[in-house]
Protein backbone atom coordinates (compact mmCIF):
# COMPACT_ATOMS: atom_id res chain seq x y z
CA UNK A 1 0.00 0.00 0.00
CA UNK A 2 1.61 3.46 -0.88
CA UNK A 3 2.18 5.17 2.23
CA UNK A 4 -0.26 8.05 2.84
CA UNK A 5 0.95 9.49 6.44
CA UNK A 6 -1.15 11.02 8.83
CA UNK A 7 0.09 14.54 7.78
CA UNK A 8 -0.74 13.98 3.63
CA UNK A 9 -4.54 13.35 5.54
CA UNK A 10 -4.54 16.38 8.02
CA UNK A 11 -3.87 18.67 5.06
CA UNK A 12 -7.65 17.91 4.36
CA UNK A 13 -9.07 16.80 7.39
CA UNK A 14 -8.97 18.56 11.14
CA UNK A 15 -6.84 15.24 12.85
CA UNK A 16 -6.35 15.98 16.52
CA UNK A 17 -2.96 15.23 17.93
CA UNK A 18 -5.46 12.16 20.49
CA UNK A 19 -6.56 11.11 17.20
CA UNK A 20 -3.25 10.31 15.40
CA UNK A 21 -1.84 8.61 18.51
CA UNK A 22 -4.66 6.05 18.26
CA UNK A 23 -4.17 5.75 14.21
CA UNK A 24 -0.54 5.41 13.68
CA UNK A 25 -0.26 2.08 16.00
CA UNK A 26 -2.55 -0.90 16.12
CA UNK A 27 -5.20 -0.65 19.17
CA UNK A 28 -4.04 -4.17 20.05
CA UNK A 29 -1.29 -7.13 18.84
CA UNK A 30 -1.78 -10.46 20.24
CA UNK A 31 1.11 -13.29 19.43
CA UNK A 32 0.47 -16.92 20.52
CA UNK A 33 2.53 -20.12 20.40
CA UNK A 34 0.67 -22.97 18.78
CA UNK A 35 1.94 -26.03 19.20
CA UNK A 36 0.65 -29.26 18.23
CA UNK A 37 1.55 -32.92 17.29
CA UNK A 38 0.24 -34.28 14.07
CA UNK A 39 1.31 -38.01 14.58
CA UNK A 40 5.13 -37.87 13.83
CA UNK A 41 5.22 -34.07 13.11
CA UNK A 42 5.40 -31.24 15.75
CA UNK A 43 4.34 -28.56 14.42
CA UNK A 44 4.91 -25.06 16.30
CA UNK A 45 4.38 -21.44 15.53
CA UNK A 46 3.21 -17.77 16.14
CA UNK A 47 -0.38 -17.48 15.36
CA UNK A 48 -0.45 -13.44 15.32
CA UNK A 49 -3.97 -11.40 15.82
CA UNK A 50 -4.33 -7.59 15.51
CA UNK A 51 -7.08 -5.36 16.20
CA UNK A 52 -5.79 -2.33 14.26
CA UNK A 53 -8.79 0.08 15.52
CA UNK A 54 -12.12 -1.32 16.71
CA UNK A 55 -13.78 2.33 17.06
CA UNK A 56 -16.69 1.26 14.52
CA UNK A 57 -16.90 -1.93 15.66
CA UNK A 58 -15.30 -5.69 15.80
CA UNK A 59 -12.37 -6.25 14.31
CA UNK A 60 -12.92 -8.08 11.15
CA UNK A 61 -10.28 -9.49 8.57
CA UNK A 62 -9.06 -12.56 6.99
CA UNK A 63 -6.94 -15.64 8.69
CA UNK A 64 -3.94 -15.74 6.65
CA UNK A 65 -2.05 -18.96 6.56
CA UNK A 66 1.08 -18.85 5.00
CA UNK A 67 4.67 -19.18 5.48
CA UNK A 68 5.71 -15.55 5.56
CA UNK A 69 3.36 -14.29 7.99
CA UNK A 70 4.64 -11.42 9.99
CA UNK A 71 3.49 -9.16 12.60
CA UNK A 72 4.50 -6.10 10.84
CA UNK A 73 2.89 -7.63 7.64
CA UNK A 74 -0.63 -8.70 9.64
CA UNK A 75 -0.11 -4.85 10.96
CA UNK A 76 -0.52 -3.40 8.07
CA UNK A 77 -3.25 -6.04 6.46
CA UNK A 78 -5.37 -4.83 9.53
CA UNK A 79 -4.84 -1.35 9.22
CA UNK A 80 -6.29 -1.31 5.89
CA UNK A 81 -9.46 -3.10 6.77
CA UNK A 82 -9.85 -0.24 9.25
CA UNK A 83 -10.16 2.19 6.14
CA UNK A 84 -12.30 -0.53 3.93
CA UNK A 85 -14.47 -0.55 6.33
CA UNK A 86 -15.07 2.86 7.15
CA UNK A 87 -15.51 3.81 4.27
CA UNK A 88 -17.96 2.05 2.62
CA UNK A 89 -20.26 2.66 5.82
CA UNK A 90 -20.50 -1.03 7.67
CA UNK A 91 -20.11 -0.93 11.61
CA UNK A 92 -17.01 -3.35 12.02
CA UNK A 93 -13.33 -2.24 12.70
CA UNK A 94 -10.15 -3.47 11.20
CA UNK A 95 -8.49 -7.07 12.02
CA UNK A 96 -6.07 -9.18 10.74
CA UNK A 97 -4.77 -12.98 11.68
CA UNK A 98 -1.69 -14.63 10.29
CA UNK A 99 -0.26 -18.42 10.85
CA UNK A 100 2.88 -18.80 9.84
CA UNK A 101 2.34 -22.07 8.17
CA UNK A 102 2.82 -23.24 4.67
CA UNK A 103 -0.73 -24.32 3.60
CA UNK A 104 0.56 -26.71 1.23
CA UNK A 105 2.47 -28.93 3.27
CA UNK A 106 -0.63 -30.35 5.36
CA UNK A 107 -3.24 -32.64 3.83
CA UNK A 108 -6.86 -31.57 4.19
CA UNK A 109 -7.61 -33.31 8.23
CA UNK A 110 -4.20 -32.06 9.45
CA UNK A 111 -5.15 -28.65 8.42
CA UNK A 112 -8.41 -29.02 10.12
CA UNK A 113 -6.11 -29.88 12.82
CA UNK A 114 -4.37 -26.58 12.88
CA UNK A 115 -7.64 -24.33 12.48
CA UNK A 116 -9.17 -26.51 15.25
CA UNK A 117 -6.32 -25.38 17.83
CA UNK A 118 -6.49 -22.22 16.19
CA UNK A 119 -9.90 -22.05 17.86
CA UNK A 120 -8.52 -23.46 21.12
CA UNK A 121 -5.85 -20.79 21.76
CA UNK A 122 -8.29 -18.05 20.38
CA UNK A 123 -11.68 -19.27 21.80
CA UNK A 124 -11.62 -15.87 23.76
CA UNK A 125 -11.17 -13.26 21.21
CA UNK A 126 -14.24 -15.59 18.88
CA UNK A 127 -16.58 -16.15 21.32
CA UNK A 128 -16.48 -12.74 22.49
CA UNK A 129 -17.31 -11.27 18.95
CA UNK A 130 -14.59 -8.34 19.25
CA UNK A 131 -12.63 -10.13 16.34
CA UNK A 132 -14.52 -12.07 13.46
CA UNK A 133 -12.40 -14.03 10.62
CA UNK A 134 -12.97 -14.92 7.05
CA UNK A 135 -10.62 -16.76 4.33
CA UNK A 136 -7.50 -14.91 3.39
CA UNK A 137 -4.56 -16.11 1.37
CA UNK A 138 -4.04 -19.86 2.34
CA UNK A 139 -7.53 -20.38 3.91
CA UNK A 140 -11.27 -20.70 1.97
CA UNK A 141 -14.76 -21.34 2.88
CA UNK A 142 -14.30 -24.97 4.37
CA UNK A 143 -11.43 -23.75 6.99
CA UNK A 144 -14.30 -20.89 7.84
CA UNK A 145 -16.85 -23.88 8.20
CA UNK A 146 -14.38 -25.54 10.58
CA UNK A 147 -13.68 -22.64 12.68
CA UNK A 148 -17.98 -22.49 12.52
CA UNK A 149 -18.14 -26.24 13.73
CA UNK A 150 -15.59 -25.58 16.81
CA UNK A 151 -17.44 -22.33 18.32
CA UNK A 152 -21.20 -23.27 17.21
CA UNK A 153 -21.43 -19.75 16.77
CA UNK A 154 -22.37 -18.92 12.93
CA UNK A 155 -21.68 -15.11 13.51
CA UNK A 156 -18.35 -16.14 14.94
CA UNK A 157 -17.11 -16.11 11.58
CA UNK A 158 -18.09 -15.02 7.85
CA UNK A 159 -16.93 -16.54 3.85
CA UNK A 160 -18.75 -19.95 5.50
CA UNK A 161 -20.33 -22.34 2.42
CA UNK A 162 -23.72 -21.29 1.43
CA UNK A 163 -24.77 -24.84 3.03
CA UNK A 164 -23.05 -24.07 6.76
CA UNK A 165 -24.68 -20.91 7.55
CA UNK A 166 -22.98 -18.75 4.41
CA UNK A 167 -24.43 -15.98 2.20
CA UNK A 168 -25.45 -16.78 -1.24
CA UNK A 169 -23.26 -14.68 -3.44
CA UNK A 170 -20.24 -14.01 -0.89
CA UNK A 171 -17.98 -15.87 -3.27
CA UNK A 172 -18.64 -13.67 -6.49
CA UNK A 173 -19.02 -10.62 -4.32
CA UNK A 174 -15.64 -9.32 -4.41
CA UNK A 175 -15.82 -9.34 -8.07
CA UNK A 176 -19.24 -8.56 -8.34
CA UNK A 177 -18.44 -4.99 -6.54
CA UNK A 178 -15.50 -4.46 -8.14
CA UNK A 179 -17.01 -4.72 -12.26
CA UNK A 180 -19.79 -2.22 -10.68
CA UNK A 181 -16.78 0.22 -9.52
CA UNK A 182 -14.91 -0.28 -12.52
CA UNK A 183 -18.52 0.91 -14.44
CA UNK A 184 -19.16 3.52 -12.51
CA UNK A 185 -15.59 5.08 -12.17
CA UNK A 186 -15.51 4.75 -15.83
CA UNK A 187 -18.50 7.50 -16.27
CA UNK A 188 -16.50 9.55 -13.58
CA UNK A 189 -13.19 9.23 -14.53
CA UNK A 190 -13.60 8.46 -18.69
CA UNK A 191 -16.93 10.16 -19.22
CA UNK A 192 -17.53 7.00 -21.02
CA UNK A 193 -20.32 3.89 -20.36
CA UNK A 194 -18.65 0.81 -19.84
CA UNK A 195 -20.40 -0.70 -23.02
CA UNK A 196 -17.30 -1.47 -25.23
CA UNK A 197 -14.60 -0.19 -23.16
CA UNK A 198 -11.35 -2.78 -23.40
CA UNK A 199 -9.87 -4.17 -20.11
CA UNK A 200 -7.42 -6.59 -19.01
CA UNK A 201 -6.77 -8.28 -15.89
CA UNK A 202 -4.41 -9.49 -14.04
CA UNK A 203 -5.50 -12.23 -11.65
CA UNK A 204 -7.57 -14.91 -12.87
CA UNK A 205 -8.92 -16.49 -9.18
CA UNK A 206 -11.57 -15.45 -7.48
CA UNK A 207 -11.31 -11.51 -7.77
CA UNK A 208 -10.43 -11.58 -10.91
CA UNK A 209 -12.19 -14.07 -12.76
CA UNK A 210 -15.94 -12.83 -11.09
CA UNK A 211 -14.55 -9.45 -12.45
CA UNK A 212 -14.39 -10.32 -15.51
CA UNK A 213 -17.41 -11.90 -15.76
CA UNK A 214 -19.96 -9.23 -14.48
CA UNK A 215 -18.06 -7.01 -16.97
CA UNK A 216 -18.68 -8.80 -19.86
CA UNK A 217 -22.28 -9.32 -18.66
CA UNK A 218 -22.57 -5.78 -18.67
CA UNK A 219 -21.14 -5.65 -22.48
CA UNK A 220 -16.97 -4.42 -21.30
CA UNK A 221 -15.13 -5.72 -23.70
CA UNK A 222 -12.32 -7.94 -21.72
CA UNK A 223 -9.11 -8.63 -23.82
CA UNK A 224 -6.74 -10.31 -21.72
CA UNK A 225 -6.60 -12.10 -18.48
CA UNK A 226 -3.67 -13.87 -17.11
CA UNK A 227 -3.17 -16.24 -14.34
CA UNK A 228 0.93 -16.74 -13.01
CA UNK A 229 1.61 -19.12 -15.65
CA UNK A 230 1.17 -15.89 -18.09
CA UNK A 231 -1.84 -14.06 -20.08
CA UNK A 232 -3.98 -14.48 -23.18
CA UNK A 233 -5.84 -12.11 -24.74
CA UNK A 234 -7.93 -11.83 -28.06
CA UNK A 235 -8.84 -8.30 -29.82
CA UNK A 236 -12.47 -8.84 -30.06
CA UNK A 237 -13.05 -9.95 -26.10
CA UNK A 238 -12.43 -13.30 -24.72
CA UNK A 239 -15.41 -15.57 -23.29
CA UNK A 240 -14.38 -15.20 -19.61
CA UNK A 241 -16.95 -17.85 -18.78
CA UNK A 242 -15.32 -20.63 -21.29
CA UNK A 243 -11.89 -20.00 -19.43
CA UNK A 244 -13.01 -19.81 -15.71
CA UNK A 245 -14.04 -23.23 -16.67
CA UNK A 246 -10.34 -24.19 -17.97
CA UNK A 247 -8.79 -22.47 -14.93
CA UNK A 248 -11.60 -24.35 -12.09
CA UNK A 249 -10.08 -27.53 -13.82
CA UNK A 250 -6.88 -26.46 -12.50
CA UNK A 251 -5.25 -26.45 -15.99
CA UNK A 252 -3.05 -22.49 -16.37
CA UNK A 253 -3.70 -20.32 -18.96
CA UNK A 254 -0.98 -20.53 -20.27
CA UNK A 255 -2.32 -23.72 -21.70
CA UNK A 256 -5.41 -23.00 -23.01
CA UNK A 257 -5.10 -23.22 -26.85
CA UNK A 258 -7.79 -20.66 -28.90
CA UNK A 259 -5.96 -17.31 -27.84
CA UNK A 260 -2.88 -15.61 -28.03
CA UNK A 261 -0.18 -15.26 -25.94
CA UNK A 262 1.02 -12.25 -23.81
CA UNK A 263 3.65 -12.34 -20.88
CA UNK A 264 2.07 -10.59 -16.99
CA UNK A 265 4.06 -7.78 -18.10
CA UNK A 266 3.19 -7.42 -21.89
CA UNK A 267 -0.48 -7.71 -19.87
CA UNK A 268 0.25 -4.77 -17.84
CA UNK A 269 1.81 -2.30 -20.73
CA UNK A 270 -1.60 -2.69 -22.79
CA UNK A 271 -3.32 -0.35 -24.81
CA UNK A 272 -6.69 -0.44 -23.32
CA UNK A 273 -8.85 1.89 -21.31
CA UNK A 274 -9.38 -0.45 -17.98
CA UNK A 275 -6.20 -2.12 -16.56
CA UNK A 276 -7.52 -4.05 -13.60
CA UNK A 277 -4.77 -5.38 -11.29
CA UNK A 278 -6.38 -8.42 -9.25
CA UNK A 279 -3.97 -10.67 -8.48
CA UNK A 280 -1.64 -10.03 -6.07
CA UNK A 281 0.54 -6.91 -4.10
CA UNK A 282 3.50 -4.79 -5.80
CA UNK A 283 2.70 -5.61 -9.28
CA UNK A 284 2.83 -2.10 -10.20
CA UNK A 285 6.66 -0.56 -9.42
CA UNK A 286 8.58 1.77 -10.85
CA UNK A 287 9.34 -0.01 -14.17
CA UNK A 288 6.05 -1.35 -14.72
CA UNK A 289 3.55 1.70 -14.02
CA UNK A 290 5.82 3.13 -16.59
CA UNK A 291 4.92 1.31 -19.37
CA UNK A 292 1.37 1.51 -18.18
CA UNK A 293 -0.64 3.41 -21.50
CA UNK A 294 -4.16 2.27 -19.63
CA UNK A 295 -6.53 4.82 -18.84
CA UNK A 296 -7.82 4.25 -15.96
CA UNK A 297 -6.60 1.56 -13.58
CA UNK A 298 -8.72 -0.04 -11.20
CA UNK A 299 -7.18 -2.09 -8.24
CA UNK A 300 -8.95 -5.51 -7.48
CA UNK A 301 -6.05 -6.72 -5.50
CA UNK A 302 -5.21 -5.46 -1.93
CA UNK A 303 -2.04 -2.97 -2.58
CA UNK A 304 -0.92 -3.94 -6.41
CA UNK A 305 0.50 -0.66 -6.89
CA UNK A 306 3.86 0.51 -4.98
CA UNK A 307 4.55 4.20 -3.94
CA UNK A 308 7.00 4.82 -6.84
CA UNK A 309 3.75 3.56 -9.44
CA UNK A 310 1.19 5.74 -7.32
CA UNK A 311 3.46 8.99 -8.52
CA UNK A 312 4.12 7.81 -11.92
CA UNK A 313 0.67 6.96 -12.81
CA UNK A 314 -0.44 10.23 -10.84
CA UNK A 315 2.09 12.36 -13.37
CA UNK A 316 0.98 10.50 -16.13
CA UNK A 317 -2.65 11.90 -15.41
CA UNK A 318 -4.15 8.44 -14.89
CA UNK A 319 -6.76 7.94 -12.45
CA UNK A 320 -6.19 5.19 -9.94
CA UNK A 321 -9.21 3.90 -8.13
CA UNK A 322 -7.52 2.77 -4.42
CA UNK A 323 -8.43 -0.85 -3.25
CA UNK A 324 -10.13 -0.23 -0.15
CA UNK A 325 -12.93 0.99 -2.17
CA UNK A 326 -12.86 -1.25 -5.45
CA UNK A 327 -12.55 -4.88 -3.87
CA UNK A 328 -14.49 -3.79 -0.82
CA UNK A 329 -17.28 -6.34 -2.03
CA UNK A 330 -16.13 -9.14 -0.14
CA UNK A 331 -16.25 -7.69 3.47
CA UNK A 332 -19.36 -5.69 2.46
CA UNK A 333 -20.72 -9.64 1.70
CA UNK A 334 -19.07 -10.16 4.95
CA UNK A 335 -20.93 -7.51 6.52
CA UNK A 336 -24.32 -9.35 5.25
CA UNK A 337 -23.37 -12.94 6.51
CA UNK A 338 -22.75 -11.89 9.93
CA UNK A 339 -25.61 -9.62 10.00
CA UNK A 340 -27.59 -12.85 8.56
CA UNK A 341 -26.56 -14.89 11.53
CA UNK A 342 -27.11 -12.60 13.85
CA UNK A 343 -31.30 -12.05 12.94
CA UNK A 344 -31.73 -15.84 11.83
CA UNK A 345 -33.28 -14.57 8.34
CA UNK A 346 -32.63 -15.47 4.86
CA UNK A 347 -30.55 -13.80 1.98
CA UNK A 348 -31.04 -14.35 -1.65
CA UNK A 349 -27.76 -14.06 -4.52
CA UNK A 350 -29.71 -10.67 -5.49
CA UNK A 351 -30.35 -9.19 -2.21
CA UNK A 352 -26.02 -9.75 -1.38
CA UNK A 353 -25.57 -8.22 -4.97
CA UNK A 354 -28.03 -4.98 -4.47
CA UNK A 355 -26.17 -4.09 -1.27
CA UNK A 356 -22.71 -4.65 -2.56
CA UNK A 357 -23.67 -2.27 -5.49
CA UNK A 358 -25.24 0.19 -3.38
CA UNK A 359 -22.43 0.91 -1.13
CA UNK A 360 -19.63 -0.09 -3.50
CA UNK A 361 -21.57 2.80 -5.13
CA UNK A 362 -22.54 5.34 -2.86
CA UNK A 363 -18.25 5.51 -1.29
CA UNK A 364 -17.27 5.85 -4.81
CA UNK A 365 -19.84 9.04 -5.10
CA UNK A 366 -18.52 10.35 -2.66
CA UNK A 367 -15.12 9.88 -3.25
CA UNK A 368 -15.00 11.35 -6.78
CA UNK A 369 -16.97 14.22 -5.18
CA UNK A 370 -14.13 14.71 -3.00
CA UNK A 371 -11.41 14.11 -5.72
CA UNK A 372 -13.32 16.94 -7.63
CA UNK A 373 -13.53 19.37 -5.41
CA UNK A 374 -10.72 18.87 -3.42
CA UNK A 375 -8.07 18.11 -6.68
CA UNK A 376 -6.43 15.20 -4.79
CA UNK A 377 -6.46 11.29 -6.24
CA UNK A 378 -8.96 9.15 -5.54
CA UNK A 379 -6.74 7.48 -3.04
CA UNK A 380 -6.12 10.02 -0.96
CA UNK A 381 -10.08 10.99 -1.05
CA UNK A 382 -11.10 7.36 -0.07
CA UNK A 383 -8.40 7.41 2.73
CA UNK A 384 -9.19 11.06 4.06
CA UNK A 385 -13.14 9.73 4.17
CA UNK A 386 -12.26 6.88 5.81
CA UNK A 387 -10.14 8.54 8.27
CA UNK A 388 -12.40 10.67 9.28
CA UNK A 389 -15.25 8.77 9.68
CA UNK A 390 -13.02 6.65 12.38
CA UNK A 391 -11.92 9.71 14.00
CA UNK A 392 -16.17 11.00 14.60
CA UNK A 393 -16.29 7.35 15.92
CA UNK A 394 -13.78 7.79 18.30
CA UNK A 395 -14.71 10.95 19.53
CA UNK A 396 -18.40 9.36 20.09
CA UNK A 397 -16.75 6.23 21.70
CA UNK A 398 -15.29 9.20 24.26
CA UNK A 399 -11.77 7.47 23.15
CA UNK A 400 -10.37 11.38 22.23
P1 LIG B 1 -6.83 -16.24 -5.90
O1 LIG B 1 -5.74 -17.01 -5.25
O2 LIG B 1 -8.16 -16.85 -6.12
O3 LIG B 1 -6.32 -15.77 -7.36
C1 LIG B 1 -5.11 -15.11 -7.58
C2 LIG B 1 -4.84 -15.08 -9.08
O4 LIG B 1 -3.68 -14.28 -9.32
C3 LIG B 1 -4.54 -16.44 -9.69
O5 LIG B 1 -5.03 -16.46 -11.02
C4 LIG B 1 -3.00 -16.48 -9.70
O6 LIG B 1 -2.48 -17.38 -10.67
C5 LIG B 1 -2.70 -15.05 -10.03
N1 LIG B 1 -1.38 -14.60 -9.61
C6 LIG B 1 -0.79 -14.76 -8.42
N2 LIG B 1 0.41 -14.17 -8.40
C7 LIG B 1 0.56 -13.61 -9.62
C8 LIG B 1 1.58 -12.85 -10.23
N3 LIG B 1 2.69 -12.56 -9.58
N4 LIG B 1 1.39 -12.42 -11.50
C9 LIG B 1 0.25 -12.73 -12.16
N5 LIG B 1 -0.75 -13.43 -11.64
C10 LIG B 1 -0.59 -13.86 -10.40
O7 LIG B 1 -6.92 -14.88 -5.08
P2 LIG B 1 -8.16 -13.88 -5.01
O8 LIG B 1 -9.03 -14.27 -3.88
O9 LIG B 1 -8.73 -13.69 -6.36
O10 LIG B 1 -7.42 -12.55 -4.53
C11 LIG B 1 -6.71 -11.72 -5.45
C12 LIG B 1 -6.35 -10.42 -4.76
O11 LIG B 1 -7.55 -9.77 -4.33
C13 LIG B 1 -5.48 -10.53 -3.51
O12 LIG B 1 -4.66 -9.38 -3.43
C14 LIG B 1 -6.49 -10.49 -2.38
O13 LIG B 1 -5.91 -10.03 -1.16
C15 LIG B 1 -7.47 -9.49 -2.93
N6 LIG B 1 -8.80 -9.57 -2.34
C16 LIG B 1 -9.52 -10.73 -2.40
C17 LIG B 1 -10.81 -10.77 -1.86
C18 LIG B 1 -11.67 -12.00 -1.97
O14 LIG B 1 -12.84 -11.94 -1.55
N7 LIG B 1 -11.18 -13.10 -2.53
C19 LIG B 1 -11.35 -9.64 -1.21
C20 LIG B 1 -10.59 -8.47 -1.18
C21 LIG B 1 -9.32 -8.45 -1.74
Amino acid sequence: MPPLDMDDISRYTALPDDARVLLERPERELRVTMSLRLDERLVQTDVCVVYFNTARGPAKGGIRFWPTVTMPHVIELAEKMVWKTALVGIPFGGGKSGIALDPTKFSRMQKTAVLKEFVHVLRPELLNGMYIPAPDMGTNSADMAVIFGETHLPECVTGKPPRVGGLPGRLEATGRGLATCVSAAAKEFLKQDLEGLTVAIQGFGNVGSWCGHFLSQRGARVVAVSDISGAVTARGGLDVHKLAEWTARGKPLDDFPDYDKLTNAELLAMNVDILVPAATENVLTGDSASAVSARMVVEGANGPTTAEADAILGDKGIPVIPDILANSGGVIASYIEWRKAKSGSLTSRDETFDTVDELVLSALARVTDFTSRRKVTPRLAARVLAVEEVVHAMADRGWI
